[in-house]
């Protein structure tokens, strides 16, 4: 038989109620009332949470369709903050106190659901990160090399929507596009995605190409808006296909010949000036952290392992670059006009695999694709995934911001995760003049919607009127999880209940306010 406990997530989920709910302590500064509160975990992977995996997956559906065919030139004036925003800015300020208090062993823990706060403050449409300085520009001679593009330039307007077109009859049309870019072949793959010589595949290749995907896609956009000379914009999603290697779908506002495309495709690289990783330089006997100098030595020698900097200073102008990443020369474009079956068939791809992990998109159902990733995930296992990864050690380099505890091939890097497999980057690549809405914009939207069926007013709280603060999982007065669970879903199964009269009956003016919470 089923646990009770269990059975209670799967009404949750059914019901659309997130099952890892945030308890946070609610003060009302005008009363003084304190009162703890759930709000959703905001996960976007199903396998955490799938009612709030799937509303984000909404969302990006309702973005890449306002988006995509847009007509007139997105409004760009800055909004004054929402109370979303100076709430998730206040938990940012909470969390960064207590990692900053925090010891060695809950350094990782703050610093994910600080990265997740900060995901989140994006997606409502925040530009720039807290608590990030910015990095002095290394100026470097091999730079040069890095923007060497034989494409010619254009001047680049100002224009982010597409040309119209005007068809015999008069008939006016402004088509937009799907691309589909892929990487290069590592050898030749079965229909499974596994190699057909698995001895030949480049695992290395994939490996890198893999890390460095997220920079290409960059380098792309940039040469493509230059060649064509107006500022496209695009809404991707990158996933990876069968032979696991990434591979992106976009949806692209206007229209470019192919003849363009396959231009700039086959113009853009992405070179990896890092110092080599051909060969080790520490196996067996690891370099040691040095408490005294603040870095790493050599075990035997006790000399101190070069800075990154340093490491990067000597790579010579006569040096090559430690990797370069390129698209394949196979692609897919298609015109796409607005409010056509090809138009939703497209969402459909782009959004998915949104809420399911890399990993999982294409699960390994036999032994040939569990090797091919394990293969995958040992390649990764060394292969430096930024400038701050413990993997550096192994090629005699301090990492970036070093620190005491790293050993080269436990990087906690997403990238070298069998979940991630090499990209490490975000999932939903949005241009910033898609659609001139954020995802709390849209969110709004649906709330609108639902508020206007019911015809209640919105809960909306004078600003400043609250403050917030996490909740610890063992605090006496917060309830059990599942009565929280309960309490959420009656009040689901109510709303729906009201919603339902609202659109099908006469109209119910009787509708108590709180019907209009709707996440
Ligand atoms: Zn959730
Ligand atoms: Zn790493």
């Amino acid at each position: 038989m089923p646990l009770a406990r269990k059975v209670l997530e799967e009404s949750a989920i059914q019901h659309g109620v997130c099952i890892r709910p945030v308890p946070l302590r609610r003060y009302d500064l005008a009363t003084g009332e304190e009162k703890i509160i759930d709000i959703p975990c905001g996960a976007t992977l199903s396998s955490v949470c799938p009612p709030c995996a799937e509303s984000k997956r909404q969302l990006r559906i309702d973005q890449c369709r306002t988006g995509w065919h847009l007509e007139q030139e997105p409004d760009f004036t800055p909004d004054p903050a929402t109370e979303d925003q100076k709430l998730l800015v206040q938990l940012r300020s909470q969390a960064q106190k207590s990692l900053d208090d925090s010891d060695d062993s809950e350094v990782s823990e703050w610093e994910e659901t600080i990265s997740e706060i900060n995901a989140e403050l994006a997606a409502t449409g925040v530009r720039g990160r807290l608590g990030v300085e910015k990095a002095a520009r290394r100026v470097r001679t091999t730079r040069r090399r890095q923007d060497a593009s034989e494409l010619p330039k254009r001047p680049v307007s100002a224009r982010t929507v597409g040309k119209v077109y005007e068809a015999t009859g008069g008939k006016k049309f402004r088509p937009s596009m799907f691309l589909t870019l892929t990487l290069d072949s590592y050898g030749r793959v079965t229909k499974d995605g596994t190699p057909v010589q698995p001895a030949t595949y480049d695992y290395q290749r994939a490996a890198r190409d893999a890390i460095h995907f997220a920079r290409l896609v960059d380098r792309f956009v940039q040469n493509l808006r230059r060649f064509v000379g107006f500022d496209v914009q695009y809404f991707a999603a990158v996933e990876p296909q069968r032979r696991l290697a990434p591979h992106l779908h976009m949806a692209i506002r206007g229209t470019i010949s192919r003849a363009e495309l396959r231009e700039v495709i086959a113009a853009t690289y992405h070179q990896v000036w890092w110092p080599s990783t051909d060969e080790p330089v520490y196996v067996d006997q690891l370099p040691e952290w040095h408490d005294g100098i603040g870095a790493y030595v050599d075990a035997g020698t006790g000399e101190i392992l070069p800075t990154w900097d340093q490491a990067l200073d000597e790579i010579g102008p006569d040096d090559e670059p430690s990797h370069v990443a390129r698209f394949g020369r196979q692609f897919d474009a298609q015109g796409v006009l607005a409010g056509t079956k090809d138009a939703n068939r497209a969402i459909g791809y782009l959004a998915k695999y949104l809420t399911k992990s890399v990993d999982q998109c294409h699960e390994a159902a036999t032994d040939d694709q569990r090797e091919h990733v394990s293969r995958l995930v040992e390649a990764l296992r060394y292969e430096p995934c930024s400038p701050t990864c413990a993997n550096w050690l192994r090629y005699g380099v301090q990492p970036k911001n070093a620190r005491p505890g790293l050993h080269p091939g436990a990087c906690r890097g997403k990238a070298h995760k069998a979940t991630h497999l090499g990209y490490g980057g975000r999932r939903v690549l949005v241009s910033r003049k898609w659609s001139g809405k954020t995802l709390t914009d849209h969110k709004t939207d649906r709330k609108n919607w639902v508020v206007e069926v019911l015809g209640v007013e919105p809960e909306t709280p004078a600003p400043g009127r609250y403050s917030f603060e996490y909740v610890s999982r063992d605090d006496a007065s917060l309830k059990p999880l599942t009565v929280r669970l309960m309490h959420r879903i009656a009040e689901r199964v109510e709303w729906r209940r009201q919603l339902d009269a609202a659109r099908h009956g006469p109209s119910n003016h009787a509708i108590s306010a709180t019907a209009g919470r709707t996440s």
